[in-house]
C-alpha cells in the first residue's frame, strides 16, 4: 500500500500472522472476561460466591467478606485466563521475540497477580465503603477518589510498580545525556532523568517511554534500543519522548480518563439503583454480589470508547513525532529508527485501515515514516 510519497516495504506473511494472532488473543481475553461476568450475574453464582465469602456466617465482618469475594473473583478469572497467558508467552518464543525463561515467566505471573490483588482489594473496599455510607452520592465521591488514585499511581509507577517487574538504572552514557540536555534547553524544559530499562532480560523487542508525574517524571530507554541504535537514532527517540513531555500528554491522558470515568460512575450508579429498586436482583446497593455488574459497565464502556481513545493517542503520537522532526538535525535518523523498530518488534508497517483505527495507539509505522518525509520536503 502506498502511503504519502513513498511505497512502504510490504509486511511479510510472518509479520501479518504474528500480529493477527496477537489481536485475536486480545479479543479472546476480552470475550472470556465478559463471559465470566455475564455467567456470574445470569446464573446467580455471584450470590453463591458472596455467601461463600461469609463462610456460612463464620465471617462477621463485611470488609473481610468483601476481600474474600474479590480474592475468589480474581482467582477464578486468573485460572480461566491462564491458558491464554501461557499461549502469549509461548507465542513470543515462537517468533523469537522473548528472552524469558519459563520460571521467570511463572514468577512474573505470581507477582502480577499479587499486585492486582492488593490494588483491586484496596480500591474495591473503598468503593463499597462509599456505597454503604452515601447511597446517593457515592458515585461522585468514588470518581473523585479514583482520580486521586490515578494521579498517585501515575506518580508512583516508575519508582514502585515498574521496578517490581524490571530493573532500571540512571543512564550512564555522557554523550546521550548531553544530547538530551541540549534538546531540553532548546525546548525550554527539563526532564529530571533518563533511565536505562533492562528489558533484554525478558524481551528482544525495543521500546522507550515517558513515565511519571512531577518529581518522578522520566524517560526510560530499553537496553535493547541503546545497544542496537546509533546515537542519532536514539536522539530521535528521545526527542519524541520529550515531545510527549512538552505537550503534557500524560496530564491530558489523565484528564480524558477523568471524563470517561465520570460517565462510567454515573452509568454505574444508575444501573445499580435500577438493579436493586426495579429489577430486585440484589437486596441492597452495597450487596457486593453486584460487583460483576459494576465491572461489566466499565468493561463495555472502555470497549466502546476504544477507537476514540486510540484516535486521541495517535493524535498525541503524531504531535510528539512532529516535535522530534523540529528538534533534531534531519529526519533520516527518525526514519531509520522507525524501520529498525518495525523489524525488531515484528510490527506491521501497513496494517489494514480498520485494524489501525480500532486497535492502534500509535500511527502505523509506514504513516509515521511518510509524515517525516513529507515534513522534510515541506521544510527543505
Ligand atoms: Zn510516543
Amino acid at each position: 500500500m502506498a502511503v504519502g510519497s513513498t511505497v512502504a516495504p510490504p509486511d511479510s506473511p510472518e509479520v501479518r500472522r504474528y500480529n493477527r494472532i496477537r489481536r485475536w488473543l486480545g479479543i479472546a481475553e476480552l470475550v472470556l472476561g465478559l463471559a465470566l461476568l455475564l455467567v456470574l450475574l445470569m446464573t446467580g453464582w455471584t450470590n453463591w460466591l458472596r455467601d461463600a465469602a461469609y463462610v456460612g456466617g463464620s465471617v462477621q465482618s463485611y470488609s473481610l467478606a468483601l476481600f474474600l469475594y474479590v480474592l475468589m473473583l480474581l482467582g477464578i478469572s486468573k485460572i480461566l485466563s491462564l491458558g491464554l497467558d501461557y499461549y502469549s508467552f509461548h507465542l513470543e518464543h515462537r517468533y523469537q521475540l522473548s528472552n524469558q525463561k519459563a520460571r521467570a515467566w511463572v514468577w512474573d505471573e505470581i507477582k502480577g497477580f499479587l499486585v492486582t490483588v492488593v490494588l483491586a482489594s484496596v480500591l474495591i473496599e473503598l468503593l463499597y465503603f462509599l456505597i454503604r455510607q452515601y447511597s446517593q452520592l457515592w458515585w461522585v465521591l468514588a470518581w473523585a477518589g479514583f482520580l486521586g488514585v490515578v494521579v498517585l499511581l501515575a506518580q508512583l509507577a516508575p519508582v514502585v510498580l515498574f521496578p517490581i517487574f524490571y530493573k532500571f538504572e540512571p543512564l550512564q552514557d555522557e554523550e546521550l545525556k548531553l544530547r538530551l540536555v541540549r534538546l531540553g534547553e532548546r525546548a525550554g524544559t527539563r526532564v529530571r532523568g533518563v533511565y536505562k530499562w533492562h528489558l533484554s532480560e525478558k524481551s528482544k523487542k525495543a521500546n522507550a517511554a515517558l513515565t511519571g508525574l512531577g518529581n518522578t517524571r522520566r524517560i526510560i530507554l530499553a537496553d535493547t534500543l541503546l545497544a542496537n541504535y546509533s546515537p542519532d537514532e536514539i536522539e530521535a527517540v528521545l526527542a519524541h519522548e520529550l515531545g510527549h513531555h512538552v505537550h503534557k500528554h500524560i496530564l491530558k491522558g489523565i484528564a480524558i480518563q477523568a471524563a470517561v470515568t465520570f460517565v462510567g460512575f454515573a452509568a454505574a450508579n444508575w444501573v445499580l439503583h435500577y438493579a436493586v429498586e426495579r429489577w430486585h436482583a440484589f437486596d441492597t446497593l452495597h450487596d457486593f454480589a453486584n460487583l460483576p455488574l459494576l465491572i461489566l459497565i466499565f468493561v463495555v464502556l472502555s470497549f466502546l470508547l476504544m477507537p476514540g481513545l486510540n484516535a486521541f493517542s495517535r493524535y498525541n503520537e503524531r504531535q510528539a513525532d512532529r516535535y522530534a522532526f523540529e528538534n533534531i538535525g534531519g529526519v533520516s535518523p527518525f526514519i531509520s529508527a522507525m524501520n529498525k523498530l518495525a523489524e525488531q518488534n515484528l510490527a506491521e508497517r501497513t496494517p489494514s485501515r480498520w485494524v489501525e483505527w480500532w486497535f492502534y495507539s500509535h500511527p502505523a509505522i509506514a504513516r509515521r515514516v511518510a509524515a517525516a518525509q513529507n515534513w522534510a520536503k515541506a521544510n527543505a
